[in-house]
């Protein structure tokens, strides 16, 4: 395709060949929407929004270097394809303040402050003083994540164990709702989850990767369960199997981004907007339209956030 005198042109065989593209896309695109022929894993066709639907990635780390060289575009291309919310996360005091930075610069964009249990060795107590005056910053809509982390075991048990109460405490005090990660440590967590609660402004399980068992305790304890790009994985049908099990009303999406990018771009960084992968694969899961699953996950995560709608 070339510019002449102001006028595209294009030649013959590449036009038959765009004309051969836009019905081959239209078919894929069909395909999306049939939600019996459609498998997460036989397309690359990028699933578009309907106009005025919106969706929130609920967990991402804006602060992350990945970002850094072109953030502004990162959010805008978030934008474009209709992610009109994101919440950065906080994973220890730096990334916590940052995350609210992000919220006070950026239209959409909100924060949650944390300690992740990979650092939990770092909280002394001016982190938690710290930490307490950054949850009452404006735009800071929850508190995470926190949690516990068995499977790296980058900080110790024993300083994991009450570095979580303490952020459950806190997180109590400041009236915020709770982004926990769990890896390998669903006893510890739900049995502090049950003896510290009840939280009055809810939570979730982010990153949920659980069988049905587990699920159905998190939402026994009134929480949500966050899908990431996973559910996109050749290799993830178990999850597949228990996300179709599971009340649309309880549902969020993330992309827990620059991490756990979804097919087709697993293994690159992932963005904010390539939750709408994920939001397909769940759409077909529930055999509804993608419309829809944008629709109640976002009411879901304005909800238990307070986000505007
Ligand atoms: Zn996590
Ligand atoms: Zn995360």
């Amino acid at each position: 395709m070339g510019l002449r005198n102001g006028i595209f042109t294009v030649p013959k065989q590449n036009l038959s060949f765009t004309i051969i593209a836009a019905t081959a896309t239209r078919r894929i695109v069909t395909s999306f929407e049939n939600i019996h022929s459609f498998h997460p894993m036989n397309t690359t066709a990028p699933p578009a929004l309907p106009p005025g639907c919106r969706l929130v990635d609920t967990h991402c780390h804006l602060d992350m270097a990945e970002y850094q060289a072109d953030l502004a575009e990162v959010i805008a291309a978030a934008n474009r394809c209709g992610v009109t919310k994101i919440i950065t996360i906080g994973i220890d005091l730096a990334s916590s303040r940052r995350a609210v930075e992000l919220a006070a610069e950026h239209e959409g964009v909100y924060a949650a402050v944390g300690i992740h249990p990979h650092d939990a060795g770092t909280a002394d107590d001016e982190v938690f003083r710290q930490l307490r005056e950054l949850g009452a910053a404006p735009k800071v809509v929850g508190f995470g994540e926190i949690g516990l982390d068995y499977a790296k075991n980058y900080s110790a048990q024993e300083a994991q164990l009450p570095v979580f109460i303490r952020q459950l405490e806190l997180a109590k005090e400041l009236r915020l709702p709770l982004i926990i990660h769990d890896r390998d440590a669903h006893e510890d967590c739900l049995r502090l989850l049950r003896e510290k609660g009840p939280f009055p402004c809810g939570g979730v399980m982010h990153c949920f990767t659980g069988d049905s068992e587990l699920a159905e305790q998190v939402l026994e304890l009134g929480f949500y369960l966050s899908i990431p790009g996973i559910v996109t994985f050749p290799k993830a049908e178990s999850l597949r199997e228990v996300v179709r099990g599971l009340p649309l009303d309880r549902l969020l999406l993330e992309t827990d981004g620059p991490f756990l990018a979804p097919v087709p771009f697993r293994g690159r960084c992932c963005r904010p907007e390539h939750i709408l992968h994920t939001a397909a694969a769940v759409a077909a899961l529930h055999g509804v339209s993608l419309a829809e699953i944008a629709d109640q996950t976002s009411r879901n995560a304005e909800k238990l956030f307070a986000l505007p709608a």
